[in-house]
């Protein structure tokens, strides 16, 4: 039957995300940085810059991988600037600050603990590692003030349920961001990208990590993502409001952003 068709499909690509993120999880901050040129750092900055969290508050990045969505929340919130906002009994606001690390591959955990601790952050209170998959998160309703997603949600098997469960475990007035590959429809701009993503990644993949066949998959999933406009109406489908996308550098990537109500 069609049906079982679509099972086999979903495990093997389950599976499949699985092995691709076990093989990449040593070279995957030097891949970052070569396939975007540096860029993914500015898109991670303008992320948190737009969460704008605070001291005390709960969140969650889901497919958090090496931690560097979380660093630079747990940083930003930490920070000179915002510590001059705090009364001196706000310190323990600083320890109640709570930033769950969510990923379905303890491979990519294990890499951003070691990570942690090369920061200085190994034993940092306000950081806390769990292994657990987006589509069934074991947090509790209402308990999340923040949710990130950082370059995951393009690797979930049922976008529709990760995102049923992102608004399920968000307070109300929590808000939902998305930072994801998206798609460029500028003229000659979309020509030089496909060649890019088509050509040149999958190169750059067997040269620096010896695993083409990883960034061809990356390059393909990158493609049957949904448009910034569909994306955005599953978000709204999924329970959200003020659902809206902000397109960088023409759409390479895309921050989608909603409310819980
Ligand atoms: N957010 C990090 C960043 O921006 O550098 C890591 C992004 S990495 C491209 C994608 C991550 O999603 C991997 O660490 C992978 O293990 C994780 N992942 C894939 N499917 C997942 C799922 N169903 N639930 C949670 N994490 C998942």
């Amino acid at each position: 039957t069609s049906f079982g068709f679509k099972e086999v499909r979903e495990e093997e690509k389950s599976q499949m995300v699985g092995n691709v993120f076990t093989s990449v999880a040593s070279s995957y901050d030097l891949m970052n940085d070569v396939m975007s040129g540096g860029l993914h750092r500015l898109w991670k900055e303008r992320l948190v810059s737009k969460l704008n969290p605070f001291p005390g508050m709960k969140h969650l990045d889901v497919a958090g991988g090496t931690g560097d969505v979380a660093f630079r929340i747990l940083e930003s919130i930490n920070s000179v600037k915002n510590r001059a906002l705090l009364d001196v009994h706000d310190d323990n606001l600083l320890e109640e600050t709570k930033i769950y690390v969510c990923d379905i591959n303890p491979n990519m955990l294990n890499v951003g603990k070691k990570r942690a601790q090369e920061r200085g952050l190994g034993d940092n209170s306000s950081l806390i590692w769990v292994e657990g998959d987006a589509e069934a998160l074991k947090f509790e309703d209402d308990s999340m003030d923040g949710y990130t997603i950082a370059f995951g949600i393009r690797n979930v098997t049922h976008i529709e349920k990760a995102l049923a469960e992102a608004c399920r475990v968000l307070k109300r007035g929590g808000r939902f961001l998305c930072l994801e590959l998206s798609h460029v429809e500028v003229p000659v701009f979309k020509e030089l990208y496909d060649y890019y993503s088509f050509s040149v990644i999958p190169a750059i993949g067997e040269l620096v990590a010896g695993d083409r066949e990883s960034y061809q998959y990356l390059v393909e999933s990158i493609r049957r993502f949904p448009s910034q406009e569909k994306f955005a109406s599953m978000i709204a489908e999924a329970g959200f409001q003020k659902v809206e996308y902000e397109n960088l550098v023409g759409g390479v990537v895309a921050i989608h952003s909603g409310v819980k109500f």
